[in-house]
């Protein structure tokens, strides 16, 4: 018996080895057949496909960070060395395709900042307009205003436009295709600026004096050789003394000729007054 057992074993144990010899057989020869085969049908491929293929190996060169010497050589080297891995550069030549698309999403996602507001300016400062500040317009006249202006509009014109008087301002920052003008902005003289008030201007006068309040705070940088009250200045309020410049800007105006633009304002106690909030307001200094 115990013969009969080593013998089923020995067999058994021979059996094993045929089906892994027989397996590996199979496996090398898949292997060998492979690889020829792999070949011939590259050879194919560059044959009948050659164009295509340096076409798609030179799209993604451009967009690579290639040295300039290694530049010009790139479609004799690649095209020879890139053949093994034909399909991945075949891959790149797909994604150059989808990132066309990717580029008009992106004009798509600008397009908010393609409001009509090119060579537009802040009715109120005249500087350019940038829709991160706070957009708003006046539904009347169209013009524009950032959200510091719109603020100083509430607080002394009573919300009305400078251009149009009207009081049709509202937020437009979300908006699109919102058509626009700028503001007609009269040019004032010592004769005539009564005439103007509520309305953006500019004006170009001698400074003969910078005064302060009795509160110490607030300025007055006059074009008449008269009291606070009985003559024309641009007025500077304590919280846009930093954003024009400062005290010793305000100062120094004095014995210049200046030209500003600002909104006009007849204060009860204080007079005729043109009101600033904005550096860009003075527009020229002699
Ligand atoms: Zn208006």
């Amino acid at each position: 018996m115990a013969e009969i057992l080593i013998l089923l074993s020995i067999l058994i144990f021979l059996g094993a080895c045929v089906v892994v010899i027989i397996a590996t057989i199979k496996f090398v020869s898949y292997l060998l057949d492979k690889k020829p085969k792999n070949t011939s049908k590259q050879s194919q491929a560059n044959s009948s496909t050659r164009t295509n293929s340096t076409q798609t190996t030179y799209r993604p060169s451009p967009s690579r960070p290639v040295s300039p010497s290694q530049a010009p050589n790139a479609p004799i080297v690649s095209s020879k060395s890139e053949s093994n891995t034909y399909r991945p550069s075949a891959k790149t030549g797909r994604q150059s395709k989808l990132s066309i698309p990717f580029k008009v999403i992106e004009n798509n996602s600008e397009s908010p900042l393609d409001l009509d507001i090119k060579d537009l300016v802040d009715a109120l400062t005249g500087a350019p307009l940038q829709i991160q500040l706070g957009l708003y317009q006046c539904q009347r006249c169209k013009v524009f205003y950032q959200a510091q202006s719109y603020r100083v509009i509430q607080e002394v014109n009573e919300g009305k436009c400078v251009s149009c008087a009207q009081k049709q301002i509202i937020n437009v920052a979300e908006r699109k295709q919102q058509r626009g003008h700028n503001a007609d902005v009269n040019v004032i003289t010592l004769e005539n600026y009564r005439d103007y008030v509520g309305n953006v201007i500019t004006f170009e006068g001698h400074v003969f004096e910078v005064k302060t309040s009795r509160r110490g705070i607030d300025y007055a940088v006059m074009f008449e050789n008269k009291s606070w009250s009985n003559g024309l200045k641009m007025v500077v309020f304590p919280d846009r003394l930093h954003s024009m410049g400062g005290y010793e800007f305000l100062k120094s105006l004095e014995g210049h000729k200046v030209r500003v633009r600002g909104l006009l304002k007849l204060h009860e106690k204080y007079g005729y007054q043109i009101v600033v909030s904005d550096h860009a307001m003075i527009l020229g200094v002699q």
